[in-house]
């Protein structure tokens, strides 16, 4: 199958409700929807919703980046012909991963919307599951659903305690707080109010977005481990691995590297020193299903655990992360809920997801993403004239 076509919408989302991230407060995804259209009419799509920071590019980078490598691959092979048998290899496309690599090392979120498009316009040539293709013809059956965490919020221990029993309403097993942005006394209380609140079962995780100092982080650690907690993300700032690896080394709760590790060298390079017991994998900021999938096995390989999540991406790019979370086998890695149910924060969104029930999201059924953009949706959210590029 040749590449054809190749189209590039840029788009925005606009948040219910204005959030606070690591990256600063977020109301708007700035985003380019990539078609890729093979000679047979098969369509691959890609998303790209960059925030700059902490290793990836701006936005207008991002729509730079990927125009370039977009019409670097028209009129190119890519090797699989319809209801073709899985095999060990992906063929040409890892080629062309590699080309785009090369030509636009600085553009991971582009080069992720490029080999997300690729992925889903081979598997959808074979007939497969995104997830399938992922797997590379081992293992057994594809989970159908894979379970997620609620975000839960408030200021105050009452508050949280009311959201964290709002979640477990909803049939949610694994809840997830922001803390270090308030005193250690006031995060404990908060904890303490929620851990009450949900009982023993729940899974609590716990996210600082690196708020710490090592001193205090190793305070926090120390107060905090009498929670039953699951796993703390990010105590320290994104650059301190040093701090991060001397923590994980005294502390009773699992630590999690999120901001170190988002594009895919620094995952690597948390992976190699061991620097957390858990790496947070970002399929869009880690520049693909690809590269994703080599700090997975790596972090495999050294024994370490991993969650899936999204970029607070739309639609197509959360499709494209739940497939690479149920690419993960689970005879490989205690499975972990993913951080994909972001869907509800915005007004509208690229592609209708199934609704989490009972926390966990169904895997898109069907070839490929399982899920296309809405072109009523699309016109709605674009921001500016298409591009399309022909051979
Ligand atoms: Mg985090």
């Amino acid at each position: 199958m040749r590449i054809r076509a190749a189209r590039i919408t840029p788009f925005r989302l606009a948040l219910v409700r204005a959030l606070a991230t690591s990256h600063g407060e977020v109301d708007l995804r700035e985003g380019a929807l990539l078609t890729l259209v093979g000679d047979s009419g098969i369509e691959g799509y890609g998303e790209a919703t960059p925030i700059a920071g902490f290793g990836l590019e701006s936005a207008s980078r991002c729509r730079e980046a990927l125009s370039s490598l977009a019409a670097s691959l028209v009129g190119k092979e890519v090797g699989e012909e319809v209801g073709k048998e899985l095999g060990k290899e992906l063929g040409p496309i890892e080629g062309h991963l590699r080309d785009a690599g090369a030509s636009a090392p600085d553009a991971p979120v582009a080069r992720a919307a490029l080999d997300c498009a690729l992925h889903d316009l081979v598997a959808k040539a074979r007939g497969l599951p995104l997830a399938r293709l992922l797997r590379k013809g081992s293992g057994g059956a594809l989970p159908s659903v894979l379970p997620v965490n609620a975000l839960v919020s408030g200021n105050t221990p009452g508050e949280v305690a009311a959201s964290g029993r709002a979640a477990l309403a909803e049939g949610h097993h694994t809840l997830k707080l922001k803390v270090g942005a308030r005193s250690l006394a006031d995060d404990e209380a908060r904890v303490a109010a929620l851990r009450r609140a949900i009982g023993a079962e729940p899974r609590l995780r716990l996210d600082a977005n690196g708020g710490w100092g090592e001193t205090l982080a190793r305070e926090a650690l120390d107060r905090l481990s009498s929670f039953d907690i699951e796993l703390l993300e990010q105590p320290v700032a994104a650059s301190d691995l040093d701090a991060l690896a001397r923590l994980r080394a005294q502390s009773g709760i699992a630590l999690a590297a999120d901001e170190s590790a988002v594009v895919e060298a620094a995952a690597l390079e948390v992976v190699a020193r061991r620097a957390a017991d858990v790496v947070v994998i970002k399929p869009s900021a880690a520049g693909g299903l690809a590269p994703a999938a080599r700090v997975a096995a790596a972090a495999l390989d050294a024994g370490l655990g991993i969650v899936v999540t999204s970029l607070l991406d739309g639609a197509i790019a959360v499709a494209a992360a739940l497939h690479f979370a149920a690419s993960i086998r689970p005879d490989e890695v205690e499975p972990r809920a993913s951080g994909l149910a972001t869907g509800g924060l915005f007004e509208q969104d690229l592609a209708r997801l199934p609704r989490v029930r009972a926390g966990s999201l169904a895997l898109p059924p069907g070839p490929g993403l399982g899920v296309a953009p809405d072109p009523r949706a699309l016109a709605a959210l674009a921001c500016g004239p298409t591009r399309e590029i022909r051979g």
